[in-house]
């Protein structure tokens, strides 16, 4: 997987497709996007008298329909790897610049 905690993406299919987000979490292949693909939760009363309500959570999307947005050209591009002596370094395939 190409993308890791902290990236900005954007999303390529879904509901929320070309919309653009931070990414909160990722793991195994997929990637949790703060404020895309939102699924209403609804939470119960947690005290006698109160009432429950709805949540928007993020939900997991698989990392492969989200595009990592390249910080030196702002455009959703693929990334490669290359290695930079002993470091792996990440980059952009569109204008080559490490992300
Ligand atoms: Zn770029």
């Amino acid at each position: 997987m190409n993308l890791k905690k902290g990236d900005q993406i954007k999303m390529l299919s879904g509901k929320d497709r070309g919309k653009t987000g931070l990414v909160l979490s990722a793991r195994e292949g997929k990637v949790v996007v703060e404020g895309l693909n939102l699924v209403k939760k609804r939470k119960r009363p947690t005290q006698q008298g109160k009432t429950g309500e709805t949540v928007l959570l993020p939900r997991a999307v698989d990392a492969s329909n989200a595009a990592l947005v390249c910080k030196n050209c702002k455009k959703a591009t693929r990334v490669g790897f290359r290695a930079e002596g002993s470091l792996k370094i990440r980059y952009c395939k569109k204008c080559e610049a490490p992300n």
